[in-house]
């Protein structure tokens, strides 16, 4: 009878132990599962923190930030690799009137339909940012000036061929400048702005090539 009680009681420690292996197993699954879900947030969320400050809230186009990092990325390319590639800047002719004349939030409507047009004519290669209220700059790698002034003017033309609602037809001045052995970034941005200087003291709507 003693035995018996013994066996038995060897039995239930048996099953104890067995079921409480299984619970074990079980709540570390759980955990594992619920680890891995919270790891995918985490990472989801830092892709959306990135985005966004990189982006410019009104256009979806890159903001300075991003412009900065791809401008010193394709400067080291520059050095190391000699891709040259060219600054494109872009300054909507006038803008101070369509806002005088039509409205704070009609100006905000040429400027994300004036950042579409950029995106569309943009190939995969090149990064279009805002850089600054009604000022728009174009990275267009592996192209010289004189690829660079074809492509700009292709955006002048698709951006004259369009209607904006309530303003209809704007404009837009270029200037642009192809990056050079011993340059700074300063310094090609430099000549694309005196440039566009150039493109609007000749009458606006006009590319200009610094170099
Ligand atoms: P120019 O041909 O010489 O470039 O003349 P402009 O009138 O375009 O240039 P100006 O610098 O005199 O005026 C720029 C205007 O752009 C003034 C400013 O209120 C407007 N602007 C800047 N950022 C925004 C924005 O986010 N939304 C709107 N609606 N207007 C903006
Ligand atoms: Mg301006
Ligand atoms: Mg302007």
């Amino acid at each position: 009878m003693g035995d018996c009680n013994v066996v038995l009681e060897l039995l239930f420690v048996i099953v104890i132990a067995i079921l409480f292996g299984i619970y074990r197993e079980l709540v570390q699954k759980k955990y594992k599962k619920d680890m891995r879900e919270l790891l995918v947030q985490v990472e989801e969320k830092n892709s959306l923190l990135k985005r966004l400050s990189t982006t410019d809230k009104l256009t979806g186009l890159n903001n300075r930030i991003k412009i900065d990092e791809v401008l010193k990325s394709d400067l080291n390319m520059f050095k190391r690799y000699e891709n040259v590639f060219s600054v494109i800047l872009i300054d909507i002719d006038h803008f101070k009137k369509v806002n005088d004349n039509h409205g704070h939030p009609v100006g905000d409507e040429v400027l994300k339909q004036f950042a579409k047009i950029l995106k569309n004519s943009a190939r995969i290669t090149d990064t279009i940012g805002r850089w600054g209220g009604e000022e728009f700059m174009i990275i267009a790698s592996e192209t010289d000036s004189i690829g660079a002034t074809k492509f700009a003017t292709i955006i002048k033309q698709a951006i004259n061929e369009h209607s904006f609602p309530r303003v209809g037809r704007v404009t837009a001045s270029f200037g642009l400048s192809q990056i050079c052995v011993g340059d700074s970034i300063e310094d090609v941005v430099h000549r694309a702005d005196l440039a566009l200087y150039t493109a609007k003291k000749n009458g606006r709507n006009k590319v200009v090539c610094g170099r």
